[in-house]
């Protein structure tokens, strides 16, 4: 365990970020000052490796977090491949220095000096985010996406911390939760007026629901939200056991253009050990059918540094990869997530070990350049594994608008469903309002007139 001093509470999150990445998996203590008696109180039971004292009265939060680094980073031999970006989107910065009329060089500069971000991810988020000013120049400033989410799965996978609730005990509140959705659908479509610029429907695993309530659902969102000039409708189809013939009809014949089949690794003793309840053959089969159903855009996600995967098993997933030819491949680290089966229940995963993601990172870019796919989006969370981050890939032209209009905050994302977070944007880049709506379902279907309120006035 290591305890971390803090004067005060300014910082706290940062500097807990900037230390776990340099110790991913020792327990962190802080203790502030106006706290140190009730410390004593406290029963710290593991052992403290050392004591960090931060000096939190710089008021300069970029200067204390480089003094930072160079400390762990004298203490360890380590270096973070992105210095001492925490909790800010890499794009971010080299996005607004582009929008300014500042040069790459400058850029990379910046990036290096003020951030210490190593030069390969500092030329990756430039390049990223060129990618995704293109993109954005594409879609109207006075435009709005629909988001719409469906919290069921047919099992639960060991690093996911989503809402999501079990097909099998929820299979009697799906035409009723597809009901409560549509009502809510109904009143945005009536008050916005004006169709969106995409619609993206997420989860969970959209198609877990039964096909009659699917059905209902897609045909009801076509009526409603389709016209000829919709840049992209994503449906996730993430579990590959959660689709057949009927239901990728159902998709695409209402207009869907976007959809996922999320293999996460092409290994069957890791989709075993992480409770994906499939085959490798079912991702075969599930991608045949959707390429036979006519979709050409198909996204795969992968994830790096899953249970007891070293490059060696992750080159194995990629050449399979390779074998798909994916449109989309988004490539992420293992983030270790609080409410995460692998994180409440550890004890059953700790003979599994967790290798550094940056050689695996870069076995995918490799596969990327070999399928012509294109980074187009980028982001990070905490504690990702090998502090490295997540990309999307694409083939040119057919890049995820809505990955990148979330991601940036270009415009407002009205949302329904279960756990749906509206966010309404008025200026690019600046997020003004969530409304989110309740997240279990029972609860959503009771008080839809409720969540139906909670938007009146936006
Ligand atoms: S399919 Fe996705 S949402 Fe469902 S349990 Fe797995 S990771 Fe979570």
């Amino acid at each position: 365990m290591i305890k971390i001093h803090l004067k005060d509470d300014r910082f706290e999150a940062d500097v807990r970020a900037m230390v776990q990445a340099f110790y991913p998996k020792t327990l962190l203590y802080v203790v502030k000052d106006k706290t140190c008696l009730e410390e004593q109180k406290l029963k710290v039971t593991e052992p403290v490796d050392f004591t960090l004292d931060v000096d939190t009265a710089l008021d300069d939060k970029n200067e204390l977090k480089r003094n930072l680094y160079r400390d762990l980073s004298l203490r360890t031999g380590k270096k973070l491949p992105w210095g001492t970006l925490t909790g800010i989107r890499p794009t971010k910065i080299p996005m607004k220095l582009i929008n300014e009329g500042i040069s790459d060089d400058e850029i990379l500069r910046h990036l290096s000096e003020k951030y210490l971000v190593r030069r390969d991810k500092a030329e990756l988020s430039v390049n990223i985010a060129h990618a995704e000013h293109e993109i954005l120049g594409q879609v109207g400033k006075d435009t709005y996406s629909l988001y719409i989410h469906i919290p069921f799965c047919r099992t639960r996978c060991a690093y996911c911390s989503f809402t999501s609730f079990p097909v099998k005990a929820y299979e009697d509140m799906m035409i009723p939760y597809v009901e409560a959705v549509i009502k809510e659908l109904t009143y945005i479509a009536d008050k916005k007026g004006r169709k969106p610029a995409t619609i993206y429907i997420g989860g969970g695993t959209p198609t877990a629901l039964s096909k009659d309530a699917l059905r209902k659902l897609i045909n009801k969102v076509a009526e409603l939200f389709y016209h000829d000039n919709l840049l992209e409708w994503t449906v996730e189809a993430g579990r590959p056991d959660s689709i057949d013939e009927e239901k990728l009809h159902i998709l695409k014949s209402a207009g869907v253009s976007r959809i996922s089949i999320n293999p996460q690794t092409m290994n069957q003793a890791t989709l075993d050990i992480i409770g994906r309840n499939h085959s490798v053959d079912d991702i075969y089969h599930a991608y045949d059918m959707a390429v036979n159903a006519g979709f050409t855009n198909i996204n795969t996600d992968l994830i790096m540094g899953l249970p007891n995967e070293g490059i060696s098993e992750v080159k194995h997933t990629l050449s399979c990869i390779e074998r798909l030819e994916p449109a989309n491949l988004t490539v992420h680290s293992l983030a270790r997530k609080h409410n995460a089966d692998m994180t409440i229940n550890d004890r059953a995963y700790e003979d599994y070990a967790l290798n550094d993601t940056e050689e695996m990172m870069a076995a995918s870019m490799e596969t990327a350049k070999k399928l012509n796919l294109k980074p187009y989006y980028l982001y990070r969370q905490r504690a990702m594994s090998g502090n490295q981050e997540n990309i999307g890939f694409a083939k040119s032209g057919y890049e995820g608008y809505y990955n990148i209009l979330i991601m940036e905050e270009y415009h407002s994302i009205i949302s329904a469903g279960a756990g749906a977070i509206t966010k309404i944007v008025d200026v690019p880049g600046h997020l003004n309002k969530r409304i989110e709506n309740v997240k279990d379902v029972n609860d959503y279907i009771k008080r839809i007139d409720e969540m139906i309120e909670r938007k009146e006035g936006i």
